[in-house]
Order: C-alpha cells, then structure tokens, then sequence
C-alpha cells in the first residue's frame, strides 16, 4: 500500500491548512479555535512520480489534562505509529514554545524519518532571524512554508519525497 506521511503538531500552527494545500482540497476544518480537528483525515497525494497518503491530525499536548485534547493525543500518537515520514509543524509567529521540543522529543523516539516545517512564513525573501531559532529543536534543517500562501510547499513535498 501507498506510503503514510503524517502531519503532527500543537493547535493552531496551520496544519490543517497545510493539509489542504497540499491536498489540493479543502477536506480539512480550519478554524481560529486550537484543536478543531478532532478526526484524522487522509486525502491520497501525488508529488513527481510518487504516490502517498496523507493524514492530518489534531494537536499533541503531551502534558495536558484535558480531554478533548488527550484524545487528540491519542489519535496524532496512532499516525505516528502507522505513519513512514512525520512532518512536525511549527509556527513563525509564535515562535519556539515549549510544546514544541516536547513534541520534538516525542517524534524523535518514535525513530520515523521526520521533518521540521515552520509555518507562518508568510514573506518572500530570506526568512526573518526567528526563523532559526527552530534550528534549536535539533530535527535539522527547518523548511519555511506558508500554507496560507502556498511558499514552500514544493519544498516540503520535494523534503517527503527523498524520505519516501
Ligand atoms: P491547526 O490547528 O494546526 O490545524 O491549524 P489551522 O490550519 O486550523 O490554522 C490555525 C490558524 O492559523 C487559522 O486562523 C489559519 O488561517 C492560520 N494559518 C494557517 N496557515 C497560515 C499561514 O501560512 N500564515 C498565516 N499568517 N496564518 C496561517
Ligand atoms: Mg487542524
């Protein structure tokens, strides 16, 4: 069967959106309220000459008490259990929070093939300097993508497609 890449991170950072763009559809809900998408979604993806699916995802918040969110948890936890390549967001403007390097943490000991996306990259031209503050949760090269916008998603996918 198709290979699964997952797309993994904290409400809000865009990863809906970045699943809609890169599905080429609009399947996902995408709203202002942290941790809409309750259910994973898939849509099958084509990029060169490789076929995958794709899945969207909650958020992960390792430590929270909440249960909508512990749910979520669940379901992120369960692409990354099936999934080949994870592609963890991250967003520009919030910067690097904490949640972040915890979720790094997690998706490094899950030793799947992972990328970094920082999202929220909204302009053309070099990245602004807090774009490197995301070399610090150590998963390598980040890749600047704006969903919204659809920069660097040929990047991203080009990234998928050496890991597939
Ligand atoms: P999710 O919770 O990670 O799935 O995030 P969503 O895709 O639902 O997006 C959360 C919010 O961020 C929404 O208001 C989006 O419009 C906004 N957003 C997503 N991608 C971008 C982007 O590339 N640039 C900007 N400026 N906002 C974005
Ligand atoms: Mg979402």
């Amino acid at each position: 069967s198709k290979p699964l890449v997952a797309i993994v991170g904290r409400p809000n950072v865009g990863k809906s959106t970045l699943f809609n763009k890169l599905a080429g559809v609009r399947l996902s809900i995408v709203e202002d309220t942290p941790g809409v998408t309750r259910d994973r979604i898939y849509a099958d993806c084509e990029w060169r000459d490789r076929r995958f699916a794709l899945v969207d995802t909650g958020g992960i918040e390792p430590y929270s008490q909440d249960i909508i969110l512990s749910q979520m948890r669940r379901q992120a936890e369960l692409a990354i259990e099936k999934a080949d390549v994870i592609v963890l967001v991250t967003d520009l403007k919030s910067g690097v929070v904490a949640t972040d390097a915890e979720v790094a943490v997690l998706l490094q000991k899950s030793g799947k093939p992972l990328l970094l996306c920082v999202n929220k990259c909204d302009s053309i031209g070099a990245p602004p300097a807090e774009f490197y503050e995301f070399y610090n949760l150590g998963l390598g090269d980040p890749i600047p993508v704006s969903a919204a916008h659809g920069h660097g998603t040929g990047d991203l996918l080009d990234a998928v497609y050496d890991l597939l």
